[in-house]
């Protein structure tokens, strides 16, 4: 990209604002600033990655833009793995690009619960058209194929709610790679769309520059110190001095690297996350996943409570997801094509938290599922393994580790309202956020009802940490839409900030 440099001295830099991290939330905040002619440098801890040398390779496409390659999970019983790109453009660049707002009567409650400033729908409307234009939400062209097929027939001859989700895309060739990084460049991610738009109104990227902490004296942020590489991959200190400074690292970082640096009240104590099970379905006819686009239908009749779905299927991918039980599931790599893999998310009632480990990179998460959310999980699970039968398969394998599989729709009743076995159910989730809630409500809440973190004049979270709950559907048009909403807010902020400092100045 275009801006994007990499650096052979220790470096002092000053801008009008600095932004640690470039996903869909830190890239929202560089369109707002830069628009408004800001000078804006951005901290990136991950590499970019452009379309033209994305690899095909899982185990080379994993290392490059997934944080530990995607071995993270927060720990509890059982531990629930999680995802988070680290990359430029952060989790955009491996995501499915799926776009959806969240409910309106959720955003009502949201509003009400931590008595948050000017959030309504009405009032989000605009931020979230802003968010679906810069990524072209819109559906996806040519035929879907058999494992959207799938859902659609399961869910429907049930009764239920089925809806064709829009995506952020343009041209789509259905390469199947959106968790590879794009090698079409047709996904709209943050590296294809906001960030270069905003390098090119001069703002500075800095890849593979990790920022360890933010150094706050007098209720004012200072400076940011980072560590970047050098070509020869040594490291290179770097220290910003700016304005404003805006936290966009992922709902996992930025209360990890806030509370590194200072503030710690209600920062990282509510972190949400969104349960998945998954199911692996075997059909008599081949699926062929792989040549066909991800499933872009859902079960919809369920939420926001629950939503019933397919992941992005590769042979590499599949057998990664029957790892965790390779030896009652392995086999069924013989059959891969025959197979599809699906899954059902909950919006949960248990809460997580995020703590730095010093010396670490990597912060200390746990999650706590409640006893309804086991509940919930199994209702999710039988009504997903129900519209798999439906659909005409086989067998169906819930993600429970030991578990033989059902060979009829009367024997997914197992777990119906009871929960599943809290030792071998295997959890997993892509969608993670609330670290950080906004509001007014000083007690349950980490930051304003703009996202300023509270004791700090120029301090500003703007990412997945912001959403206040589990919104029940994918979450970067809702990330994006609040960002946005944090930089225009900022910038009235800072242009009072600096009438309140020249009245001072001249008193
Ligand atoms: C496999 C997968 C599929 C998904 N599918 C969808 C989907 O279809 N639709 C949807 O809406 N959502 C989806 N999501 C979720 C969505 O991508 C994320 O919720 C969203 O990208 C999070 O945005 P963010 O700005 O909060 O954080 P991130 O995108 O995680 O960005 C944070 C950035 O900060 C960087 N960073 C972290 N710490 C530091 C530091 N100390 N210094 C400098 N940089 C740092 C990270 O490297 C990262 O690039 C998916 C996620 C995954 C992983
Ligand atoms: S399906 Fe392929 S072309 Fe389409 S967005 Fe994903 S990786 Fe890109």
């Amino acid at each position: 990209m275009k801006g994007s440099f990499h650096l052979s001295n220790a470096l002092q830099l000053e801008a009008d604002a600095v932004i640690i991290g470039s996903g869909g939330g830190g890239a929202s905040v560089a369109d707002v600033l830069t628009a408004a002619g800001l000078s804006v440098i951005m901290l990136e801890e991950g590499k970019h990655i452009p379309s033209s040398s994305a690899s095909p390779s899982a185990r080379e496409a994993f290392s490059a833009a997934w944080r530990s390659g995607g071995l993270t999970a927060a720990i509890g019983r059982p531990p629930i793995t999680y995802a988070e790109g680290r990359c430029v453009g952060g989790g955009t660049e491996i995501n499915s690009a799926i776009t959806q707002r969240t409910d309106s009567d959720l955003i009502d409650q949201w509003r009400k619960l931590n008595k948050i400033e000017n959030f309504t729908p009405d009032e989000l409307a605009p931020y979230y058209e802003r968010a679906e234009t810069a990524v072209n939400a819109s559906l996806t062209p040519g035929p879907l194929g058999r494992a959207t097929d799938i859902l659609r027939q399961g869910g429907e001859a049930l009764g239920w709610k089925v809806s064709e989700l829009k995506r952020g895309q343009r041209g789509c060739k259905g390469a199947n790679r959106c968790s590879y990084v794009c090698p079409n460049g047709a996904k709209q991610s943050m590296a294809v769309t906001l960030l270069p738009k905003a390098v090119d109104c001069g703002m500075r990227l800095l890849a593979q520059t990790r920022v360890d902490k933010i150094r706050i004296e007098k209720r004012r942020v200072t400076e940011v110190l980072a560590q970047s590489r050098d070509a020869g991959g040594q490291a290179v200190p770097v220290r910003v001095k700016a304005g404003m400074v805006f936290v966009c690292a992922g709902a996992i970082h930025t209360p990890a690297l806030l509370r590194y640096s200072g503030p710690r009240k209600r920062i990282g104590d509510t972190l949400r996350l969104h349960p998945t099970i998954k199911a692996t379905a075997l059909f008599n006819e081949p699926v062929d996943a792989h040549q066909s686009r991800l499933p872009l239908a859902a079960i919809t009749e369920f939420m926001p409570e629950q939503r019933i779905g397919g992941s992005i299927f590769t042979p590499a991918v599949f057998g990664l997801s029957l790892a965790e039980d390779w030896t009652n599931r392995g086999d069924l790599m013989r059959d891969w094509r025959f197979c599809g893999s699906y899954y059902g998310m909950i919006r949960p009632r248990g809460v997580g938290s995020v703590r730095p480990l010093p010396g670490f990179n990597e912060p200390l998460v746990s999650f706590k599922l409640a006893p309804e959310d086991w509940i919930a999980l199994s209702q999710v699970l039988t009504r997903l393994s129900r519209a798999m039968f439906a659909a005409g398969a086989r067998k169906v394998f819930p993600s429970i580790s030991g578990h033989e599989g059902w060979t009829s729709p009367d024997q997914v009743y197992e777990f119906w309202n009871k929960p599943l076995p809290k030792g071998a159910t295997n959890l997993m989730t892509v969608h993670l956020f609330s670290s950080c809630p906004p509001g007014e409500h000083q007690d349950s809440c980490a930051v304003d009802s703009y996202g300023r973190v509270r004791s700090v004049e120029n301090l500003f979270v703007a990412d997945g940490s912001l959403i206040p709950e589990a919104p029940g559907v994918n979450p970067q048009m809702t990330i994006m839409a609040l960002a946005f909403r944090v930089a225009e807010a900022a910038l009235c902020h800072s242009a009072q900030e600096r009438a309140r400092s020249a009245a001072r100045d001249i008193n």
